[in-house]
């Protein structure tokens, strides 16, 4: 296939007022289309069911996003029933054929991408800035696995001795179950979704309960894209009543999953038991928390440093696994960068997301808010709180401000996932001190160091303890094909989704072996 070579999506330029308008008009229209219901789609049909899980939009909780259905072990049994079936089709249709749907989903991204930034901002809460990114992102995705697809169809060369040959290709696994967070509700839905299907199996697609309108888009656009029915099954629920049944279920061949580590641990629990008459072993892809570090040491640019820990941290208002939730300093330029990061954070627009130049919305959800808010607590009880306001009620919205706790490397709020934008300053004695902080947690997912020396970058080029390290930038927003993304111990298993290791986590590799 004569494809042009992959390139990143552009993010779009907020100045250019083509955009704010488009952006505004965007807004109007899918303002006007809150609170519809979504249906479950199980091969093709849509599903209606008793209960529904109604999505609140977390700037104004009061205002009903939408209604999805809620499956329960009998719609989740049709869905795996329906996926089972179309695999013995979609598994024989060719590569080529199934890479040219991601790419039209591409082109409908593409076409329908302000949309989408609306209902990021109406259902995730997101910054226009951050749900670009986002949107974005999805497209990468369905444009990367397209072509990674194309690489991988004839398999990869290996060596045959002579009179014979070797042959070594992949083969599509069978049922996918697809279980995503809120926090990237288009582009990890979308990514984990598309790697599955162009691989050759069929899937069931379960979005988070927070953000289930927008798996409805999702799957909207696999639908439009001429994706046959009933290779990709919408099934909105509740993790907690289909998840194990879903997961357990012996016709599930594979799950991927992100989300936390307590799930993503159960699900792989759960997953290793034989079901009655299972034939194989399920495989577990599981991508699942952070407690992501930036040290920063004496020889760094201190200005840069402050900027992007501070874009690090409260990107998303810190609800990204990338988050940096630590900044481990040395000891000499601690006081300075210090000052620096507050005086940064103290620039940023926090509010509703209704124009381009609120930085900071709300966080995701009332329980969401609720354990924020305990970690802040926390923070108060174990260390010094240096910014952040005390959040409210959430009545109006969940809105947490920018929060900066100068602790301990022991305290509760400096070791645990908290997801919200609230950041731990720890001081350093030197850099092996701040080293051996920074790995210090059973996480191994984002870090970065902030530094000149030669040495140190050395060092922590080796021994940080994490999947995606990143020198002398930010360290959140990982892009498709550039920077793959996946983390070490129990941050997951370290699949590196938009990289070239990933399709094949979602295919049996085969050799063949002829002899002439
Ligand atoms: P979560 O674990 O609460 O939920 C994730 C998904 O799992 C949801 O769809 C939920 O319904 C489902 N689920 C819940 N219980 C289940 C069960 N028993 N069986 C099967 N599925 C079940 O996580 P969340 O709050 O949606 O997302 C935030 C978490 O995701 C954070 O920990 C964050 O670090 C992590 N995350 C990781 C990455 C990464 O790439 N490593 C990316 C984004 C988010």
């Amino acid at each position: 296939m004569g494809l042009i070579p992959y390139r990143n999506e552009a993010y779009l330029d907020w100045a250019d007022e083509k955009n704010t308008a488009a952006m505004q008009e965007a807004l109007g229209k899918v303002g006007g289309e809150l609170g519809k219901l979504y249906p479950l789609v199980i091969g093709g049909r849509e599903v209606e069911t008793d209960g529904g899980i109604p999505s609140v939009n977390p700037a104004k909780p009061s205002e009903v996003v939408g209604t999805t259905g809620s499956a329960t072990t009998e719609e989740a049994d049709l869905a795996l029933r329906t996926a089972t079936e179309v695999f013995e089709t979609w598994s024989r249709t060719a590569p080529e054929a199934r890479a040219r749907v991601l790419l039209r989903a591409s082109a409908i991204m593409k076409r329908r991408k302000f949309e989408f930034l609306a209902w990021e901002k109406f259902e995730g809460g997101k910054p226009w800035a951050e749900a670009d990114a986002q949107v974005a992102e999805a497209i990468d995705f369905l444009e990367y696995y397209a072509r990674e697809m194309l690489r991988l169809k004839d398999g990869v060369p290996i060596y045959s001795v002579p009179g014979e040959e070797s042959s070594y290709f992949y083969r599509p696994m069978g049922v996918g179950v697809v279980i995503a967070p809120w926090n990237f509700p288009t582009a990890i839905l979308m990514g984990m979704s598309a790697a599955a299907i162009v691989a050759g199996n069929t899937v069931i697609m379960k979005p988070s309960e927070f953000t289930s309108v927008i798996g409805a888009k999702v799957a909207e656009v696999f639908a439009e894209a001429g994706l046959p029915d009933g290779v990709l099954n919408y099934l909105p629920g509740y993790g907690a009543e289909i998840g194990d049944y879903l997961v357990g279920d012996p016709r599930t061949r594979f799950i991927s999953f992100t989300g936390s580590m307590k799930t993503g641990l159960g699900i792989n629990e759960l997953a290793a038991k034989r079901g009655p008459e299972q034939r194989w072993i399920k495989r577990v892809i599981a991508e699942m928390g952070g407690k992501d570090a930036m040290v920063i040491d004496e020889s760094a640019d201190t200005d840069a440093a402050a900027f992007d820990i501070v874009k690090s941290a409260y990107g998303y208002s810190g609800q990204k696994c990338s988050a940096a939730s630590r900044a481990i300093i040395h000891a000499e330029v601690y006081d300075e960068v210090l000052e620096k990061v507050l005086l940064n954070a103290r620039r940023l627009k926090i509010g509703p997301p209704d124009s381009a130049d609120v930085n900071i919305g709300p966080v995701i959800s009332e329980p969401q808010f609720a354990k924020v808010t305990s970690y802040i607590d926390s923070g108060d009880r174990e260390g010094e709180r240096l910014l952040g306001e005390d959040p409210g009620d959430g009545s109006d919205g969940y809105f947490v401000s920018p929060t900066i706790f100068a602790t301990d490397e022991k305290a509760k709020v400096a070791r645990e996932e908290v997801f919200g934008p609230v950041l731990s300053v720890l001081r350093a004695r030197d850099f092996d001190d701040a080293l051996r902080i920074a790995n210090d947690s059973p996480y191994g997912l984002t870090g970065g160091v902030y530094s000149r020396n030669r040495e140190h970058l050395e060092r922590a080029r080796n021994e940080f303890k994490a999947g995606n390290v990143y020198f002398n930038r930010t360290i959140t927003g990982a892009l498709v094909g550039v920077q793959p993304f996946g983390g070490f111990d129990l941050s997951g298993t370290d699949s590196k989704a938009g990289g070239p290791d990933y399709l094949p986590l979602h295919m049996l590799a085969k050799t063949v072996v002829e002899r002439f």
